[in-house]
């Protein structure tokens, strides 16, 4: 069978996100997906609870998505953004404008999440930099963030939740504050803030900025946190002068509710870094963007250059998609779909905290999570296939069993998540 051979040579010779080759993990072959459905080789279909990792808000196979780009595609697939520009790019980037904050005005078009955020700790720093703060220099973030893969990214997610913690010697020093630990639910207690505006006050003279990932805290744990925290840190960037970086790659484009995180908060960032659901789940695409007095700061020496540039920067089929998927969002009722998942999740989801493995249960916007005690890396292989076998595609992660559906899926599809993740919790009491 030809599956059986992709599964054996992918085993043999390719590296899946964080996965061993000598002891490599269950793993099946996608070959089409449309809706919120993934066509398996071995002919059975799924139902897609991860987006994708948060991207594919619209579904797979969307015919205006598909037609931006093979419409693109006749034009130009890509041209190099030093010295040229573009129609996709210029149509994007005013896309970004208006629906953003109002003083976020400019764009850096980014290849990846994790390089929107290199992105952004390089504006932070050129500012301080260039008006003469040369030690302005370091990020002060807290616990349990997640902000990419690359090393400037690594250097501000969480330093021991696993992923990098072999890499601690060739790693930037930070700062870190303890995670949030206040709820929407509960009153807001200034000790929630302590530590981080201390460690504010102590290190001002050499933090350039604040970064921090919006109301949910994702891969670093799925936590979330309420907005009093956020209006608290924004606050607190302004009172000690220093720059607050927004992380809304996982958060942005109306998962939480609204359409960036920010927005329930009241506040606005000096610095935003978007991804993920940028092209609708299409290809690679981030975007860092930034308030006249970034621009103008990091210009106070002279040319205002921003030093950074990758080779497929503002990739014009990527910016395209881009606009049709943003077009998409703001003519559906994404509100409405983020409101009804968030309820359906909710009367779902919630009863599994009876359960005596379940720690906590938690919904906001089209997320839902089911944190257990104990944490399932043991099980995985088995997980893995049992949760196909409920022709459902979610991946648990640490004690994590959780989900964020494309906003389109329909009831009958959520209720097919919420009971598979019954199931899941079923077969791991046993
Ligand atoms: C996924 C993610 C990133 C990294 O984006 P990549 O495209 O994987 O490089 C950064 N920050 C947050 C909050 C994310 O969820």
């Amino acid at each position: 069978m030809k599956s059986n051979k992709n599964l054996i040579f992918d085993a043999q010779h390719i590296w899946h996100p964080y996965s061993s080759l000598v002891k490599p993990s269950s793993i099946h072959e996608v070959v089409s997906a449309e809706g919120v459905r993934l066509s398996l080789a071995d002919g059975r279909e799924i139902i897609d609870g991860m987006s994708s990792w948060w991207s594919t808000i619209h579904g797979y196979n969307h015919p205006r998505l598909n037609d931006a780009a093979k419409s693109q595609i006749d034009q130009m697939s890509h041209v190099m953004f030093g010295g040229l520009t573009h129609q996709p790019a210029v149509d994007l980037v005013r896309k970004l404008i208006d629906m953003t904050a109002e003083p976020l005005q400019y764009v850096f078009l980014a290849d990846s999440g994790s390089i929107s955020v290199e992105v952004a700790i390089k504006m932070a720093i050129q500012y301080w930099f260039a008006q003469g703060f040369t030690s302005k220099q370091k990020l002060l973030t807290v616990r349990n963030g997640y902000h990419g893969d690359s090393f400037g990214a690594m250097a501000v997610s969480d330093p021991e939740n696993g992923m990098h913690s072999m890499f601690e010697q060739v790693l930037p020093k930070h700062l870190f504050a303890p995670a949030p630990t206040c709820r929407t639910d509960e009153e807001w207690q200034d000790s929630d803030i302590a530590e981080f505006r201390q460690l504010l006050i102590d290190n001002q003279q050499e933090i350039a900025a604040v970064i921090i990932e919006p109301l949910v805290q994702g891969a670093g744990g799925m936590r979330f946190y309420c907005p009093e925290y956020l209006r608290q840190v924004r606050a607190l960037c302004d009172q000690y002068d220093v720059l607050l970086i927004l992380d809304e790659i996982a958060t942005g484009f109306g998962r939480t509710g609204s359409l960036f995180a920010y927005e329930q908060a009241a506040i606005c960032p000096d610095i935003l870094c978007v991804g993920k659901a940028l092209t609708g789940g299409y290809m690679t695409l981030a975007a860092t963007m930034c308030s006249d007095k970034v621009v103008n700061g990091i210009a106070t020496d002279g040319t205002g250059a921003l030093m950074h540039g990758p080779t497929f920067m503002g990739n014009p089929l990527a910016c395209r998609v881009a606009c049709a998927s943003l077009d998409l969002l703001l003519e559906s009722d994404w509100q409405g779909q983020v409101q009804a998942i968030e309820q359906q999740l909710t009367n779902e989801l919630l009863p599994y905290q009876s359960n005596e493995i379940v720690k906590e249960v938690r919904v906001m916007g089209a997320i839902g999570v089911v944190e257990l005690h104990q944490p399932m890396d043991q099980y995985m292989d088995w997980l893995s296939e049992f949760i196909v076998d409920q022709g459902v595609w979610i991946r648990p992660f640490r004690n994590l069993i959780y989900i964020m559906p494309p906003y389109v899926i329909s009831s009958e599809d959520l209720s097919h998540l919420t009971t598979a993740i019954g199931a899941i919790i079923d077969r791991l009491s046993l």
